[in-house]
């Protein structure tokens, strides 16, 4: 592929930029082959790029021009991440026979002493930004890890975790902790609450977490059907699961079960209030029709994250279903503790080959895995509308772009391209319509590169 180029006609340092490919996918307006976008901080407008720098031209207004050969698509979002693991990339590099194995591989090195979880974590948001990821759901288990999104200008919610609570202790000081924690976390550029998963939290924590957060006007994102006991289970059913919140079983999900319930995580966070419109889960692996209806009926997208569930030696998440019956959904990498890259569309390479394992035979599958990876996650973390939108291109939005390095053909040639083979070929990473990564060869070509957070002009007039 020939390299990229920059032209720049001479302007004044506020004048519009003009970035334009070979293709352009907006996500929110069909794709087109040679198209441009011009920004400012946000985007102003898409379009043909002949017409557009016309109408510039026509207009007087001064503008800088940068062309890349390859594809420009709005910012990847990550809809699942833990970036204070990028330290545990020995745990994510192995094989794992099923959860528990997994988990026991993991407590080995995050109990073997302090660690530098505010450096693992920046580490992360740099990775991130190599691979194109604009905005993250990063889950914050050590509250030094808490501003990584903000220090390295990520877009995103910081998901503050909470786990381990038993029910008493919780009643004694469960609300007071929790409150002063979020209380500590940056406000910038976003704050959420998660739940751990239903396992790990007993029913009091469950039912009032929610009320917490949204309370505060906070996002929820909770680990839901990512391990076998999570799966809808008959052996020995007694009851249904009405009748066992009755009953003196019902202190905890695990209590439940041994009590002989017939029931799904799914279904009992359902019953607690987590799920919602404002809540999105991690996972979604084991869930059966009926959970995934849930799902679709509490308007929850689902992060899916296959590379993780490979590693970990779980099954494969049913991605056709999903797509079949019209989940919401989103694309996470988890952390590289369980996957050997941050890299998005390493994920939605996975899912490609799932989906058509799994029996999905449309045409759309690349199409609709790209718009999952962007504005199907920022749907999931509350950002795909209004003024701080994201995950798309078009006027309005805030100016979160990536360059991919891939062959140019047709526009449905050009998108399964990037769904399959993306992955590594990113080029560029914009935030806010600052090039905020470049590949070293083209650095002279799209920079300069901002070493800092994000800076949001307001739109010019053309
Ligand atoms: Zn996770």
């Amino acid at each position: 592929m020939p390299p990229p180029h920059r032209r720049t006609s001479p302007s004044p340092s506020n004048a519009p930029c003009t970035w334009s490919a070979s293709c352009v996918i907006p996500i929110t307006a069909p794709s087109m082959l040679n198209g441009a976008v011009v920004r400012d901080g946000r985007i102003e407008h898409v379009g043909d790029r002949e017409w557009l720098v016309g109408m510039l031209r026509d207009n007087g207004v001064p503008f800088t021009e940068t062309h890349v050969d390859g594809v420009l698509m709005p910012g990847l979002v990550n809809a699942h991440t833990h970036l204070q693991y990028t330290g545990m990339a020995e745990v994510g590099a192995r094989q794992y026979a099923n959860f528990p194995d997994w988990m026991v591989a993991f407590d080995v090195v995050y109990d073997a002493g302090p660690q530098d979880w505010r450096a693992h974590a920046a580490e992360g948001a740099r990775m991130s930004l190599r691979y194109g990821t604009t905005c993250a759901a990063d889950v914050v288990t050590d509250a030094e890890a808490a501003s990584a999104l903000h220090d390295a200008g990520l877009h995103g919610v910081a998901y503050w975790e909470v786990m381990g609570w038993e029910n008493a202790a919780w009643r004694e000081r469960g609300l007071t902790t929790v409150n002063a924690q979020l209380d500590a976390m940056p406000t910038s550029p976003g704050v959420g609450l998660s739940p751990h998963a239903p396992y790990s939290l007993e029913s009091a924590p469950l039912l009032e977490l929610p009320d917490v957060a949204r309370r505060r006007g906070m996002r929820l994102h909770i680990h839901l059907g990512e391990s076998h006991e999570e799966a809808e289970w008959s052996g020995g059913q007694r009851g249904e699961l009405a009748e066992l919140w009755k009953s003196s079983a019902a202190g905890s999900y695990t209590q439940m079960r041994q009590g002989g319930g017939g029931f799904s995580s799914t279904q009992f966070v359902d019953q607690l209030g987590v799920l919602g419109p404002d809540c999105h889960i991690a996972h979604g692996v084991y869930m059966t029709a009926d959970d995934r209806r849930r799902l679709r009926a509490r308007s929850t997208a689902v992060a899916l994250c296959p590379q993780s569930n490979r590693v970990i030696g779980l099954d494969a998440p049913p991605v056709a279903a999903y797509l079949e019956e019209g989940n919401m959904l989103a694309v996470g990498t988890d952390s590289l503790s369980s996957s050997p890259s941050l890299d998005v569309l390493e994920d939605v390479a996975l899912l490609y080959e799932v989906a058509r394992e799994q029996g999905y035979r449309h045409e759309d599958l690349a199409r609709r895995l790209l718009h999952t990876a962007t504005l199907g996650g920022a749907h999931a973390l509350g950002l795909a509308t209004g003024h701080e939108r994201v995950g798309q291109l078009q006027a309005g939005a805030v100016a979160d772009m990536v360059f991919i390095d891939v062959p140019v053909t047709s526009i449905v040639g050009t998108i399964e391209a990037v769904a399959r083979h993306g992955a590594g070929r990113q080029v560029a990473t914009l935030i806010s319509g600052r090039v905020r990564w470049a590949r070293p060869d083209i650095v002279e070509q799209v920079g300069p590169v901002s070493a800092d957070g994000p800076h949001v002009d307001e739109g010019v007039a053309l």
